[in-house]
């Protein structure tokens, strides 16, 4: 239902913490509705992921005491179920790959996820949860094993995937790094100063920065700290994405 991404510097102030970060966004996002919520770090070069049902403050009590190291990079998501209950299991993120070495978060339905549920299934990868999602997390795993790059991982699953969706990913490999694809379903950048953001709607990053960069259909964007570039699923540069300045009523 409600996504948030972020990409920082390495060495992050307290107050600033991906993790923090996410939690703060996913709180501008509550008015959209929603029944679970989770987020997913890197921390250490292990994919960490917390998320739990019901309100924002189940996922912050389950966080408290958590490590205090969060490296670079955060996605979190707050759930409206479409497929699978909404309980802790089919929160998001999902872990996806043998060795859950990425995490993936999702907005929309994919549609042909039985199908690919299937083939991934006889591959060997283990599934977790009843939702349609997780399918995209063990396919943009297995496309990572073979490109070995997230970007162009991420672009093969998205061209294979039927329906719509936000999707966002992070890997232990590229710890400072989220990729993210739509199609029929909204993504935005938001621009900041040593920092990038990403959001389902421009609520998730307003906060922190006005400037926003909006993706397009079919595209796939890879956002670092200081760097944002996309392609589409074919492969091709995107170089006419458009920037503009939230008008944000303050009062709202
Ligand atoms: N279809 C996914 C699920 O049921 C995502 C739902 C959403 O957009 O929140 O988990």
């Amino acid at each position: 239902c409600g996504i948030v991404g972020y990409a920082g510097p390495q060495a992050a102030a307290p107050s600033s913490r991906p993790v923090d970060v996410a939690l703060q966004g996913l709180a501008r996002l509550e008015y959209r509705g929603y029944d679970s919520a989770g987020v997913a770090v890197i921390d250490g070069g292990d994919v960490r992921v917390t998320k739990r049902a019901g309100k924002l403050k189940n996922l912050r009590e389950a966080l408290d005491g958590a490590s205090d190291s969060s490296g670079q990079v955060s996605i979190a998501h707050t759930r409206w179920a479409t497929h699978g209950a909404p309980n802790d299991l089919n929160a998001h993120p999902h872990l996806g790959g043998r060795d859950g070495e990425l995490a993936v978060v999702h907005n929309g339905i994919i549609e042909n996820f039985a199908t690919l549920r299937a083939e991934l299934e006889g591959q060997g990868y283990s599934f977790t949860s009843e939702t349609d999602s997780e399918a995209a997390a063990h396919l943009v795993a297995r496309e990572m094993e073979q490109a070995g790059d997230l970007t162009e991982a991420m672009r093969r699953a998205a061209a294979s995937l039927e329906g719509a969706f936000t999707l966002l990913a992070v890997h232990r490999d590229t710890p400072g790094t989220v990729v993210a694809a739509r199609r029929n379903s909204p993504l935005v950048v938001g621009l900041g100063d040593g920092e990038n953001f990403l959001g389902s709607d421009v609520a998730a990053f307003v906060d922190s920065t006005k400037e926003a960069l909006e993706i397009g259909q079919d595209q796939v964007v890879t956002v670092t700290a200081d760097a944002v570039s996309i392609i589409d699923f074919d492969g091709a540069e995107v170089t006419d994405a458009k920037r503009y300045t939230i008008e944000w009523d303050a009062a709202a």
